[in-house]
């Protein structure tokens, strides 16, 4: 392991999981929030953490549990069918071309919203049986040409371990193209070494879809760890959630988009909340989405703006919405 290798690690283990190391600053309920991690877990790691500036603002909200996470029912477990669609544990094969294989069970920060707050963190949600089961699964079936590694963050593992899994899927001939869903550059950019980026770029044809919610998680660790991969050779798309009182006005996704692509990373998606349960605090409702996009179409540069997604209850699959005026006599 290098110097910088361990760095990451070191802040990785820094990381504050139970209200009693949360700094004496954050004043906070710590019976409550006890109660509300010994259902979801918490992890905020010392990078994320210094993005606070204050109580309640968008860094904030996205990392300190609420206990409306446990107090308020609305919303389903499994609210994409998710393990429905799996054939095997771990690996959902929704489309015909394309599947979503869950490689690890960690995250760099445990995102309050999160649509698998159900698992994730939970060392039974990824194994080395099931990723072997995954790979096996791909292997036989010949319809898959895109393969989208998931989880928890994929680039919390080992670069050893990534490496066998990436060698794996590319000596599947069927297998065009890779893309890798990380918060890691958002959460951990320390993660992004140049000897990780290095060996991500041996994969190439090989995307990387990472998640930035607000301008504030736009800093100058995330820009170094973005210019790293897309010096390897690595296109880097965004996908972002909507999410009430973090970023659901039109000026600040404004001007989120236009700060990833000073980074090179090309706004993808902008999401939906999905009803997971525990996270209805955050819903916005359809129209909020549409009132962003019609602010983003034609008041800013095309590559700024992002297909808005909402991914439809128990499997329906993503549908993209058009605010299409035209069609409204307002
Ligand atoms: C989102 C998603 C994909 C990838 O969809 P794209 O629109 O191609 O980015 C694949 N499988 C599942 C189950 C998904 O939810
Ligand atoms: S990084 Fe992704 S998988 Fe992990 S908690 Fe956040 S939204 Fe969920």
């Amino acid at each position: 392991m290098d110097g910088r290798a361990a760095s990451w690690r070191k802040t990785l283990s820094q990381s504050i999981t139970t209200p009693d190391a949360l700094p004496a600053s954050i004043e906070i309920d710590r019976r409550l929030i006890q109660e509300v991690i010994s259902r979801y877990p918490m992890g905020v790691n010392p990078y994320y953490l210094g993005l606070i500036k204050e109580k309640d603002d968008p860094i904030y909200k996205q990392c300190i549990p609420d206990i409306r996470e446990i107090s308020e029912q609305a919303g389903f477990e499994d609210p994409l069918n998710e393990e429905g669609d799996s054939p095997v544990p771990g690996l959902t094969h929704r489309y015909p071309d394309r599947v979503l294989f869950l490689v690890s069970s960690r995250c760099a920060m445990y995102c309050r919203f999160c649509n698998r707050k159900r698992k994730v963190g939970r060392s039974s949600m990824v194994t080395k049986e099931s990723i072997r089961e995954g790979l096996f699964y791909i292997k036989g079936h010949r319809e898959i040409r895109d393969v989208l590694l998931s989880g928890g963050d994929p680039l919390l593992l080992s670069n050893r371990e990534l490496f066998q899994i990436l060698t794996d899927l590319r000596s599947v001939p069927h297998v065009e193209i890779i893309r890798i869903g990380t918060r890691v550059p958002c959460t951990l950019p320390q993660r992004i070494t140049p000897q990780l980026a290095e060996m991500l770029g041996q994969f190439n044809p090989l995307f990387i879809s990472t998640h930035f919610n607000h301008p504030d998680e736009i800093t100058l660790e995330a820009s170094l760890a973005c210019g790293r991969l897309a010096d390897a050779g690595i296109p880097l798309g965004c996908q972002t959630v909507l999410l009430r009182g973090i970023n659901d006005e039109p000026g600040i996704i404004r001007e989120l988009m236009r700060k990833l692509l000073t980074i090179r990373v090309r706004p993808y998606y902008l999401f939906q909340a999905d009803p997971a349960k525990g996270t209805s605090h955050f819903w916005t409702p359809l129209k909020k989405g549409l009132e962003i996009m019609a602010a983003l179409q034609g008041h800013t540069s095309g590559l700024c703006v992002p297909h808005f997604a909402v991914d439809l209850l128990g499997g329906g699959g993503k549908v993209t919405l058009l605010n299409d005026k035209r069609m409204t006599t307002e």
